[in-house]
């Protein structure tokens, strides 16, 4: 059964009160570690009402005291980073150097987010008439919400959650139910950086928890990162409800390899692009695109090498470069697709199907696999496997490998490798996706840049961290004042416009 984990709202921890519990498992062994509570929708009502109880007050503290919170909370995960690290691995799997890299990725965010009290300055116009000043403020939206996923427990939440409270915002997570210890800590560690209680809310659940939040007219915002057919889901259902919605989504990421390009840096990108947490990332490559035959012989000889040397482990053998998947659906998933790509007609050079770690034959181990010439029409092209899976698509000149990116349903990242500026200008430029690499083999931007895909991999205007989290988590209010108040115009009926008034 293992320990029955809580929610955390107003300050502390608070069991679940459903009844309902989902088992969180170790994917190294494949035993229950834990039980966490599914949130009823009398329990979300009781969390909004507290998030919205301590939001105006929260709002009112001045922006360098809050900055400060943000700091202080940034020292404290940095002093428990061991710890921390060592619980994501516990149920997520990836290794403990993965794990404190998910959260210093998360931590960039909220140090930028500490920069508030200048990216929250508003706009001034000086005298746009007689005596007529124009000015806006930014200012919070109220209680807002985030869902996030598996696969970064500490990263995602802490994307949100940072703008969203430096804002002045009461922020409600609803983490994923495979992997809720962290955000539980991270909920702990708040309060004890001086946040006040209510301000950060961890509420654990399933569909009724999300509806709940979803259908709640005092939650003004939606932050979802997950599968696409949930974003798309939930942006609309959170659109319709009148609120903000941001919902990103799956991927199939490219990487375009040029003929100029050095194929042994490319190789060793693409071990850790491809396979680094068991290509569980929404960055992770998925597809590389070898332009021309000879590079792509070259290519996958080197990759055959390097996958023959690869180490899957424990998520605690420091030795391992990745550990096992999520759960058992997804190691079975992701067997399934690569069977599928067998019948599809597509060359598996390296299977890893049948891979299992001695000591460990219940946990979600599989090996790297490497299919070759595989094309556009193939289900393992087109969507998303999320395991240790890399296919070749063979291109016949750049024209056609721009083509497959941008073609693609999904729009999340995509990376050139090249020694040609021409190329590597052309395509940053041309290329149909949000985020764009080149010679870097995962281009996700630093946290003052927005990060963001686009198509199927993301819905709503806005992207996820830099100046775009201040615009999502803040409302505009512009305001015309007229000082000294007595000057006389008149009655007018029409239009006031700018250069007249
Ligand atoms: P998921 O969609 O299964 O779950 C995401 C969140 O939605 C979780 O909190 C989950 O509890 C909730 N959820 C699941 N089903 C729901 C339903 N029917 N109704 C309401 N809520 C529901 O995703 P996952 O498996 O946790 O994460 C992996 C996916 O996330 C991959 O597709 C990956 O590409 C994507 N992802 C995208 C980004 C990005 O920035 N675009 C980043 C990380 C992960």
């Amino acid at each position: 059964m293992g320990r029955e984990l809580s929610h955390f709202y107003g300050g502390r921890r608070v069991p679940g009160a459903s009844g309902r519990f989902a088992d969180v498992f170790d994917p190294n062994s494949g035993d229950v570690q834990a039980q966490v509570p599914l949130a009823s929708t009398a329990e979300v009502s009781t969390v909004v009402e507290d998030a919205a109880r301590a939001q105006p007050g929260w709002a009112a503290t001045n922006l360098q005291r809050r900055a400060r919170v943000l700091g202080r909370f940034v020292n404290l995960v940095r002093e428990n980073i061991h710890e921390l690290s060592a619980l994501l691995s516990l149920e997520h799997g990836k290794t403990l150097g993965d794990s404190r890299g998910d959260i210093e990725r998360g931590l960039d965010v909220v140090e930028f987010a500490m920069g508030a009290p200048h990216l929250l300055k508003g706009e001034f116009s000086d005298s746009v008439g007689t005596g007529l000043d124009v000015y806006s403020m930014r200012q919070p939206l109220g209680v807002v919400a985030g869902i996030t996923p598996f696969n970064f427990p500490a990263m995602i939440p802490l994307w949100k959650a940072g703008p969203a409270i430096a804002a002045g915002n009461a922020f409600i997570l609803k983490p994923s139910e495979r992997d809720p210890s962290v955000p539980l800590r991270l909920a702990e560690l708040w309060i004890e950086a001086g946040l006040p209680g209510g301000i950060f809310n961890v509420i654990n659940g399933d569909k009724e928890a999300v509806d709940a939040l979803l259908d709640d007219p005092r939650v003004k915002a939606i932050g979802f990162v997950g599968s696409t057919p949930i974003a798309k889901s939930i942006y609309t259902r959170a659109s319709a409800n009148g609120k903000r919605a941001q919902c990103f989504g799956g991927a199939k990421n490219h990487m375009i390899i040029m003929p100029d390009a050095d194929l042994d840096q490319v190789a060793d990108a693409l071990m850790g692009a491809g396979y680094g947490s068991a290509g569980e990332r929404c960055m992770a490559i998925s597809v590389a695109v070898p332009v021309g035959e000879s590079t792509a012989n070259a290519l996958v000889a080197k990759l055959k090498e390097r996958l023959a040397h690869l180490r899957v482990g424990v998520s605690t053998d420091p030795a391992a470069d990745y550990g096992p998947l999520i759960t058992r659906d997804a190691l079975e998933r992701v067997r399934d697709y690569i069977s599928i790509g067998v019948t599809e007609g597509a060359d598996l050079v390296v299977d890893g199907r049948s891979f299992a770690l001695e000591g460990h034959e219940n946990g979600y181990f599989i090996g790297p696999s490497l299919f070759d010439h595989v094309t556009t029409d193939m289900r393992i092209y087109q969507e998303e496997i999320f395991g240790p899976v890399l296919s070749i698509v063979r291109a016949g000149d750049y024209d056609h490998a721009l083509t497959l990116p941008s073609e693609h349903r999904y729009g999340n990242g995509v990376t050139i490798y090249t020694r040609d500026g021409d190329a590597a200008r052309d395509f940053a430029a041309r290329v149909e996706t949000g985020m764009v690499g080149v010679n870097v083999p995962v281009p996700v931007p630093v946290g003052y840049h927005t990060f963001g895909g686009w198509k199927a991999s993301g819905f709503g205007d806005l992207n996820q961290h830099g100046p775009d989290a201040f615009r999502f988590y803040t409302k505009t209010k512009t305001v015309t004042s007229r000082w000294p108040s007595g000057i006389k115009e008149g009655a007018s009926f029409v239009m006031p416009a700018g250069d007249h008034a």
